[in-house]
C-alpha cells in the first residue's frame, strides 16, 4: 500500500523545495524532441507554484558519465519548462556550487529553478554523501516526484533524502498507487501480458507475476525462448540461448497460468512488408522467424483479457514498428482498451505501440518509470521510494 507521505501533507508556503524530476528527455539541437516527461511532472510543479514553495528542480539526463557534457544540458528542459508553465523558469549550469546557491537564494515564493545535469558530477551516481549533503542545503524540503530513477540509490534520488524530510509529488504517488495495486491488492481476475524482446530483462517479473496473476499471457521476442524451452524448433527466430533453462524452470514451475503462442506470424527477413505466412509454433521453417503472435494466438488472448478486472502489460507482441508485424500488438491493445478492466501499461515500446494503435486515452495508467516499474513488481524495494517519509499510522 502506498504509506509515503506527499506534498498535500506537509507545508509548503514559503519553504525551498528541491524537486527531483525525471527530465531525462530526448533533445535535438537544443530543443526537447519528446515533452512527455515534463508535462508529467507539471502537476506537482504546478501545485508547489500555487501554494508558494520556492523550486529547485534538479534532473539527470542521458548518460554523461560525471562529466560536462554540453549536449546533455538541461536547458532546453528548462525552457519547454517555462513554455508549458508560461512563466519565468531559472536556470544554472551548476548543481551544489556557488552559483546554484546563489540562484537557489534570489528564489522568491512561487519562483522555480532548475539546475543542471545531476549527472554532470560524479559523485551523483556515487550517492557520494558530501555531494548530497550540498544539494540537499539548498533546500529544507525534498519532493520526489521521479517514479522512473527511484530503483537507483543516487545522490539526487536517495542520499539527499537523508539530510531533508522527503516527500512523494503526485507523479510517484500515482505510479505506486496503481503498480502497488497490481503487487499486493489485485482485483480478479488479474491477467498479466508479457511481450517485448528479451526474456532475460523480465525473468524476476514473471516470477512475480506467476505469484500475483490469474492468467500470464506471454508473446513477443520472449515467448521464443520459452517455446524454444519446450523442445520446439524456432527457426531464425530471436531466441536467448542462455536463458532456455530458466525458461524451462517457469515453465514446469508454472502449471497453466502461463500461455504461450499457439500460432505466429514468420518471414524470412525482419522488414516492413516482408513476406510473411501464419504457422502454428511447432512448424516454424528453417531460415524463418517470427515477428509476430498469429491469429489462434490473438484469438486466445483476447478472450483471457476479455474477462479481467485488472491487466497489466509490458513488451509488445510482435515487432510493432515494422507493418504488417503490428496486428498482434494492435490487436491486444485494442483488447485490453476495451476490457472495461483497470489497465496498466508501462515500458517505452510498449507505451510506443498504444498510441500508435490509438488507444492510449483508454488506458487507466501509463507506467512511465521502465526499470523501476519492473524492480517494483518484481517487489523489490526501490531506494527513491524507502528514502521518503511514511505517513503516520
Ligand atoms: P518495452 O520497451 O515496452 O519494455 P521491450 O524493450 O522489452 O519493450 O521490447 C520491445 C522490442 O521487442 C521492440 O523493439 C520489438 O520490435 C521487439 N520484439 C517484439 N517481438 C519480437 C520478436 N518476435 N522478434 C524480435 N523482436 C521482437
Ligand atoms: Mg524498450
Amino acid at each position: 500500500m502506498f504509506n509515503k507521505k506527499t506534498i498535500r501533507d506537509v507545508p509548503l508556503e514559503g519553504r525551498r523545495a528541491l524537486v527531483r524530476v525525471d527530465f531525462n528527455v530526448p533533445l535535438k539541437d537544443g530543443r526537447v524532441t519528446d515533452d512527455t516527461r515534463i508535462r508529467a511532472s507539471l502537476p506537482t510543479i504546478r501545485y508547489l507554484i500555487e501554494h508558494k514553495a520556492a523550486l529547485i528542480v534538479c534532473s539527470h539526463l542521458g548518460r554523461p558519465k560525471g562529466k560536462v557534457v554540453p549536449e546533455m544540458s538541461l536547458k532546453p528542459a528548462a525552457d519547454r519548462l517555462a513554455e508549458l508553465l508560461g512563466t519565468e523558469v531559472a536556470f544554472v549550469p551548476d548543481t551544489v556550487g556557488p552559483m546554484a546557491r546563489a540562484a537557489a537564494e534570489a528564489l522568491r515564493p512561487g519562483g522555480v529553478l532548475v539546475l543542471e545535469n545531476t549527472r554532470f558530477a560524479p559523485q551523483e551516481t556515487d550517492n557520494d554523501p558530501a555531494f548530497a549533503a550540498q544539494l540537499a542545503s539548498l533546500a529544507e524540503l525534498y519532493v520526489n516526484d521521479a517514479f522512473g530513477s527511484a530503483h537507483r540509490a543516487h545522490a539526487s534520488t536517495e542520499g539527499v533524502a537523508r539530510h531533508l524530510p522527503g516527500v512523494a509529488g503526485f507523479l510517484m504517488e500515482s505510479e505506486l498507487t496503481y503498480l502497488g495495486k497490481a503487487l499486493q491488492n489485485p482485483e480478479h481476475p488479474f491477467v498479466a501480458i508479457l511481450g517485448g524482446a528479451k526474456i532475460s530483462d523480465k525473468i524476476g517479473v514473471v516470477e512475480s507475476l506467476l505469484r500475483t496473476a490469474d492468467h500470464l499471457l506471454v508473446g513477443g521476442g520472449m515467448a521464443n525462448t520459452f517455446l524454444a524451452a519446450r523442445g520446439l524448433q524456432m527457426g531464425d527466430s530471436l531466441v536467448e540461448a542462455d536463458s532456455v533453462s530458466t525458461a524451462a524452470d517457469l515453465l514446469n514451475r508454472s502449471g497453466t497460468k502461463l500461455a504461450l503462442p499457439r500460432d505466429a506470424v514468420v518471414a524470412q527477413t525482419m522488414e516492413a512488408g516482408a513476406s510473411h505466412r501464419n504457422v502454428a509454433v511447432e512448424d516454424v521453417p528453417q531460415g524463418w522467424r517470427i515477428l509476430d503472435i498469429g491469429p489462434g494466438t490473438i484469438k486466445s488472448f483476447t478472450e483471457s483479457v476479455r474477462g479481467a478486472k485488472l491487466i497489466v502489460w509490458n513488451g509488445p507482441m510482435g515487432v510493432f514498428e515494422l507493418p504488417p508485424f503490428d496486428e498482434g500488438t494492435s490487436a491486444i491493445a485494442r483488447a485490453v482498451a476495451a476490457s472495461g478492466a483497470t489497465t496498466i501499461v508501462g515500458g517505452g515500446d510498449s507505451i510506443a505501440a498504444v498510441k500508435q494503435a490509438g488507444v492510449i486515452d483508454k488506458i487507466s495508467h501509463i507506467s512511465t518509470g521502465g526499470g523501476a516499474s519492473l524492480e517494483f513488481l518484481e517487489g523489490k524495494v526501490l531506494p527513491g521510494v524507502a528514502a521518503l517519509q511514511d505517513k503516520p499510522a
